[in-house]
C-alpha cells in the first residue's frame, strides 16, 4: 500500500499498486486463477483466490485509500457489498434505515433482513428526530443513503455519526451516488462506506461490483471473515475493469457534474417540468446541508413532469441516453424510477413518498450538453 499521503486525483491514477510488481507491467495483469501453489507444502503470500487475488487488492487498497480505511473488501455486486456490510448485524438487532433509498437495498432491508431476525423501522433520515424517535434498546445501526435516490433528501452525516456514538450504533452509508471524491464517508465519521462500484466507480456500465470499507480494526476483521466465509468476492476480470475504471472517475465526474448542472437549470426552466431535484440548484432546499458534507452536487438529478403521460412519448423520442436503471456511466442514463431502479417498491410506498409515475431521473454522462440538451429538449416538446 502507498505510504504517502497523496490527493485523491493521484490516488485515483496510481491507486495502492499500478504496476505488477512480477514484470513491472504498467498495469496489474488479471490474475485469473482459484489457487497458488504452496512451494513445499507451505503458502505463499497467496493461497486461494477467494481468500485472496491480487487483481482484487488493487481495487480493495483502491477504495479503502480513497475513503480512508483500513481496509477494502470488492464484492460480487453493490448488493453483495450491502449486504456484505449488513452482516455485521446478527439476529435480534434493529436497524434505522431511510424510507427513499434505492429500491433493491429497500427488497433486501424488507425481504431478506426480516427473515434473519433484524427488524427495520424506516423514517426520513434527514429528520434527526425522526431518527431519535426510532430508537429501541436492540437498535444496532443506522443505514443511510444521501443525497437519497431519487428524491435528494440530504440526511445531516456529521450528526447522525454524532447520535450514532451516543448510543453505540454502527452507521453505514450508502456513498454510491457521491463516491468518494465528492463525499468522504468515514472522515464525517460515519463506521461503514458502501458503493455500488457498478456505478461511477467502474464509470463504463460494463460490469457490475460493490466496494465495502471501514476505519475500525475490529469490523474490518469482521468483514473479511465474511467475505471469505460468504464468498460473494469479485472476479479477477471485473476487478481489472474496475481498476481502469476508477483511474479516470475526477474527470468522467466533473465532467458529469458539469453537464447535469447546465440540464438541471434549462429543466427547471421547462414548462413541462414541475420541479427539478438536484442540490447544485441555488434554490434547492438541501443545498447548504449537502455542500457542508460534499464538495460537489454530482451528475444525477431527478425532474417531475407535469403531466406523466408525457413519460412515454420522451422515452420513444430521446435518441442519445440509455433508457435504463443505472447511473454513473459514460454515456448519459435516463430512468423512469417508477417502473425502473423503484419498481421493487410498493406503488402506494411510492406515491407516499413523492416518487411518482412522472418522475424521471437523469445521470449525466460525458457527451456534449448542447446535443444532450436538444435531445432532451425536442423529447420534452408537445406535439
Ligand atoms: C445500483 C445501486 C445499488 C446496487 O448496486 P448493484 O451493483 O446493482 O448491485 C445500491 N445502491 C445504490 C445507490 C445504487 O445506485
Amino acid at each position: 500500500m502507498m505510504t504517502k499521503k497523496y490527493a485523491d486525483a493521484t490516488i485515483l491514477v496510481h491507486q495502492g499498486r499500478d504496476r505488477d510488481p512480477a514484470t513491472g507491467a504498467s498495469a496489474i495483469p488479471i490474475y485469473q486463477a482459484s489457487t497458488y501453489h504452496h512451494t513445499d507444502g507451505v503458502p505463499g503470500e497467496y493461497d486461494y483466490s477467494r481468500c485472496g487475488n491480487p487483481s482484487r487488492d488493487q481495487v480493495e487498497e483502491a477504495i479503502a485509500l480513497l475513503e480512508g480505511g483500513v481496509r477494502g473488501f470488492a464484492c460480487a455486486s453493490g448488493m453483495a457489498a450491502i449486504g456484505s456490510a449488513l452482516s455485521l448485524l446478527k439476529a435480534g438487532d434493529h436497524l434505522i434505515a431511510p424510507e427513499d433509498l434505492y429500491g433493491g437495498s429497500y427488497r433486501y432491508l424488507t425481504q431478506i433482513l426480516p427473515t434473519q431476525g433484524i427488524e427495520v423501522t424506516f423514517v426520513n433520515t434527514a429528520e434527526l428526530a425522526q431518527i431519535k424517535a426510532a430508537l429501541r434498546s436492540n437498535t444496532r445501526g443506522i443505514f443511510l443513503e444521501t443525497p437519497s435516490n431519487p428524491l435528494f433528501n440530504i440526511t445531516d452525516l456529521r450528526a447522525v455519526a454524532a447520535l450514532a456514538r451516543e448510543h453505540k450504533l454502527l452507521t453505514f452509508l450508502d456513498n454510491t451516488f457521491m463516491t468518494p471524491l465528492l463525499q468522504h464517508t468515514l472522515d464525517l465519521g460515519i463506521d461503514v462506506a458502501i458503493h455500488s462500484a457498478t456505478k461511477f466507480l467502474g464509470g463504463h456500465s460494463d460490469l457490475l461490483a460493490g466496494l465495502v470499507t471501514t476505519a475500525d480494526e475490529g469490523l474490518a476483521r469482521q468483514l473479511k471473515t465474511f467475505q471469505n466465509s460468504f464468498g460473494a468476492v469479485l472476479g479477477p476480470f471485473d476487478c481489472f475493469l474496475l481498476a481502469r475504471g476508477i483511474k479516470t472517475l475526477k474527470l468522467r465526474l466533473e465532467a458529469g457534474q458539469r453537464n447535469a448542472g447546465l440540464l438541471a437549470e434549462r429543466l427547471a426552466e421547462h414548462p413541462a417540468v414541475s420541479r427539478v431535484y438536484y442540490p447544485g440548484l441555488a434554490d434547492f432546499p438541501g443545498r447548504e446541508r449537502h455542500l457542508s458534507q460534499a464538495c460537489g452536487a454530482g451528475a444525477v438529478l431527478s425532474f417531475e413532469l407535469r403531466d406523466a403521460t408525457r413519460v412515454k412519448p420522451l422515452l420513444a423520442r430521446v435518441q442519445l441516453p440509455i433508457i435504463a436503471p443505472s447511473l454513473g456511466g459514460v454515456e448519459t442514463i435516463l430512468t423512469h424510477c417508477w417502473s425502473m431502479s423503484h419498481a421493487a417498491m410498493p406503488a402506494d410506498l411510492k406515491t407516499r413518498l413523492g416518487i411518482g409515475p412522472g418522475l424521471l431521473r437523469i445521470s449525466a454522462g460525458i457527451e456534449d450538453v448542447e446535443d444532450l440538451w436538444e435531445d432532451l429538449a425536442a423529447g420534452l416538446a408537445a406535439d
